[in-house]
């Protein structure tokens, strides 16, 4: 930075505070504007919302035990929400029975998911979580059937259905 211009930002520093309260008004239409797609909650508002063991899976990655969902006998024609926002997922039409215990699909909702790569047990696995809360749903491993070879292991306890 040069003399000049090191000068001139000095000159601005009294200013600061009273661009802040120009820039304030903005920001808080900003915000109420997003209101109800705001899913940035703390982790205690997300307790307050969510059951423990919901809470444990989407908010702390954990897994539920194989075979203890409901949703994992579900063979009704419907939808499949994300437990913590209610964002579509999966259509019961790409539900599939993977036999590993979990609720099991070959094919996510257009922009419902979104993926990371996790070490959790040492081998990279990717993880995948809801697009709208960013709420873990489970993993996807390349090992579903065609058409797309992907297999969506999801927890059963981040899902709610319903039937159509
Ligand atoms: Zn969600």
């Amino acid at each position: 930075m040069n003399q000049f211009l090191s000068r001139r930002f000095f000159i601005l520093i009294p200013f600061i505070p009273f661009l802040k309260s120009v820039l304030k008004p903005l920001k808080v239409y900003a915000a109420s504007k997003g209101l109800i797609e705001d899913w940035s909650l703390s982790k205690d508002e997300w307790r307050k919302r969510l059951s423990p063991e919901s809470f444990n899976i989407l908010r702390e990655e954990g897994t539920e035990r194989p075979f203890s969902s409901p949703l994992n006998n579900e063979k009704r024609q419907g939808t499949f929400y994300c437990a913590g926002c209610d964002l579509g997922l999966f259509s019961s039409n790409t539900k599939y029975d993977s036999g590993t215990g979990w609720p099991s699909f070959w094919d996510s909702l257009e922009n419902a998911i979104e993926t990371k790569v996790d070490f959790k047990l040492i081998v990279p696995r990717t993880e995948y979580h809801c697009s709208r809360c960013g709420g873990h749903q489970g993993h996807v491993f390349n090992d579903g059937p065609q058409p797309t070879g992907k297999r969506y292991c999801n927890n059963g306890l981040a899902l709610t259905f319903r039937p159509e």
